[in-house]
Formats: structure tokens, C-alpha cells, sequence
């Protein structure tokens, strides 16, 4: 079997997340079938892993058991050069669950007085696809946007951190890019783009 050959017709997304759906099923769709994983399984997979690629290879297997097809699982957040990469892995639940108001809250306050020569960040997202759930050669591509943090929230666009990412090129908050911009420019878009030449698609 040729690495770019296609060798399933389907797979399972791990996620419960719809628009991450529609995403993959828009960039794959004309050539496999994309299912959610809500159709096998109901909860999510324990994320106990210590990196992005570690716990995107976790959800993939976990949907690949469950299902018994190929899944493909991401895994992402935002990681700041000064905080040692925190929040990382952690970047959803960053302010203990209270949500994305409270995490960027949280954020501001561990760079309170940090200038901005030292407020470098990334956004990172694994993308892991698993033939079977033992595949012992997963399928890994990541994507990094590179940015900075900012000293108080711009934009009305995006989710999580986006008001306070600073596009250095744009010179504004991925809050305040226009949603088809940030698609093409963010940490997910390269790590699909990488997918779909990894697969023969492009
Ligand atoms: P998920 O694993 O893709 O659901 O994202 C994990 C967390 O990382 C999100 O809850 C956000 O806090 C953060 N994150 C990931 N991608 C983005 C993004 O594109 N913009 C802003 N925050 C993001």
C-alpha cells in the first residue's frame, strides 16, 4: 500500500464538535466519507497525554476502537513562549473550566508587566489519523501560528484566546480577521493542508 494511496473510503472524526465536522468534511468530503463519532460512541476519550500529538493519537484510537474504521482526531490550543508553553494542552480548561472570558482573563493577568518583546506565543494543532485503533504508524501532521500575546482583548470574531493573538502580518487579533481569513492562516489550516498532501489530495 503506497504511502499517498487512499486506503479507506471512510473514517470517524473524534470529536463532538460540529464545526469541526463540517471543516473536515468540506476539505475531505469529495474523497472520503467523514462520520462523526457521535454515531458510535458518546463520551470523549481521557485526555492523559503530555503533548498535543500524544493526546490527538489518544482520541484518534479511541474513536477507531469504538467504531471500527479509521478516525481521525485534533488536538489543539495556545502555547506561550514566556509561561514555558502554558497553557498548552491545558488551553481549554486554563481558568478551571469557567470558560474563554475567564481563561483570557487569567492570561492577561500571568503577563501583567511582561513587554512585548517577551509576549510570543503559538498556536499549535495535531492532527492524528489512525488506520485501526493498534496502528502502530499513525498518520501526524502539525500546524503553528505564530503570533503575540496582546495587553487587553480585540475583535469580535473566533473563540477562545483569538481576542488576544496578535497576527504580527496583520498587525490585528485573530478575533478581528474576517472568519475565511483565519481559515486559511491558522494553526488548523496548515495542519489540514499538510494532511491533505500527506493523502494524496492536492
Ligand atoms: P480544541 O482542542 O481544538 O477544542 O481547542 C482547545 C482550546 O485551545 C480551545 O478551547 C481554545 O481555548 C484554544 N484554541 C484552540 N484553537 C484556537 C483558535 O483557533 N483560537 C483561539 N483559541 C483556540
Amino acid at each position: 500500500m503506497s504511502d499517498n494511496a487512499l486506503p479507506f473510503s471512510q473514517l470517524v472524526l473524534a470529536s463532538n464538535n460540529p464545526g469541526k465536522l463540517k471543516e473536515l468534511q468540506a476539505m475531505l468530503g469529495a474523497h472520503i466519507d467523514v462520520l462523526p463519532q457521535s454515531q458510535f460512541i458518546g463520551e470523549e476519550a481521557e485526555e492523559t497525554g503530555l503533548s498535543f500529538v500524544e493526546n490527538a493519537i489518544l482520541k484518534a484510537r479511541h474513536a477507531a476502537r469504538a467504531s471500527g474504521l479509521p478516525a481521525l482526531a485534533d488536538d489543539s490550543g495556545l502555547a506561550v513562549d514566556i509561561l514555558g508553553g502554558a497553557p498548552g494542552i491545558y488551553s481549554a480548561r486554563y481558568a478551571d473550566g469557567q470558560g474563554d472570558a475567564a481563561n483570557n482573563a487569567k492570561l492577561l493577568d500571568a503577563l501583567r508587566d511582561v513587554p512585548d518583546t517577551q509576549r510570543g506565543a503559538r498556536f499549535i494543532c495535531a492532527l492524528a489519523l489512525v488506520r485501526h485503533a493498534d496502528d502502530p504508524v499513525p498518520i501526524i501532521c502539525e500546524g503553528a501560528w505564530e503570533g503575540r500575546i496582546l495587553h487587553a482583548p480585540q475583535g469580535e470574531h473566533g473563540f477562545g484566546y483569538d481576542p488576544l493573538f496578535l497576527v504580527p502580518e496583520q498587525g490585528v487579533s485573530s478575533a478581528e480577521l474576517p472568519p475565511e481569513q483565519k481559515n486559511q492562516l491558522s494553526h488548523r489550516a496548515r495542519a489540514m493542508q499538510l494532511l491533505r498532501a500527506r493523502l494524496g489530495l492536492v
